[in-house]
């Protein structure tokens, strides 16, 4: 979930309806109050900030979200005025993440969105997975080499996953079989080493985190 802060409407309705078309749910909202409240209700992975708001200013409700506790690792992306150079500064001092000026084109717009979470440690309630360079979300299957998008079909998906939540620790090919293809495929082991080969290829320069031990099996992550 995105919320967007904006009190000019068809701006608003144009950042809820371009997250909403790239596969993000969001919501706007007009000014602090409405923040507030929506807060309250569900905690976003990341905010975007107008500064110029009736009522409360950006600025203000920035530093409210970084002294509470509950909200203080949400990421923040404050939209400024073009003319408006020194709002950088005071946004980025006062612990927003990136900034976006006015008028902005939809393409720049998504790509600060993206790599705002992608650096963004903290996804409220979704669960990642950081090593070296591979970064996976398994929630919403999405794994990353480095900055470059990866696609996996869902057996290579689930391969990865398995591997990571045993991160550290060899898994046989007997193992992996049973898991990810079931009993029935049991003995045929050489379907493991083909995936793993496709996965390797897919994940680039993290494919050699993907180790293969010797007689055993394959790790990923520091031995254990
Ligand atoms: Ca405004």
């Amino acid at each position: 979930m995105i919320y967007c802060v904006e009190d000019e409407r068809n701006i608003r309705e144009l950042l809820v309806y371009t997250l909403g078309t790239t596969g993000y749910e969001a919501k706007g909202m007009g000014d602090g109050k409405e923040l507030e409240k929506a807060l309250k209700e569900e905690i976003p992975q990341l905010i975007l900030l107008d500064i110029m708001l009736p009522g409360e200013d950006g600025y203000s409700i920035l530093e409210k979200l970084k002294g509470d506790e509950a909200t203080r690792d949400i990421p923040v992306i404050m939209v400024t005025a073009k003319e408006a150079e020194y709002d950088k500064v005071r946004g980025l001092e006062g612990g927003a993440d990136d900034y976006i000026t006015k008028p902005f084109g939809m393409m720049e717009f998504i790509a600060r969105v993206k790599a705002v979470l992608r650096r963004s440690k903290k996804h409220t309630g979704e669960k990642e997975f950081f090593y070296k360079g591979l970064k996976v979300n398994v929630e919403r299957r999405q794994v990353w080499d480095r900055d470059r998008s990866v696609e996996l079909t869902l057996k290579e998906f689930e391969l990865l996953r398995y591997l990571i939540e045993n991160q550290g620790i060899v898994l046989s090919r007997n193992q992996i079989l049973e898991k990810i293809w079931g009993y029935e495929f049991a003995g045929e082991t050489r379907t493991v080493d083909v995936h793993i080969r496709t996965l390797r290829q897919k994940l680039g320069d993290s494919g050699f985190l993907i180790e293969t031990v010797r007689g055993v099996g394959y790790r990923i992550g520091d031995k254990q």
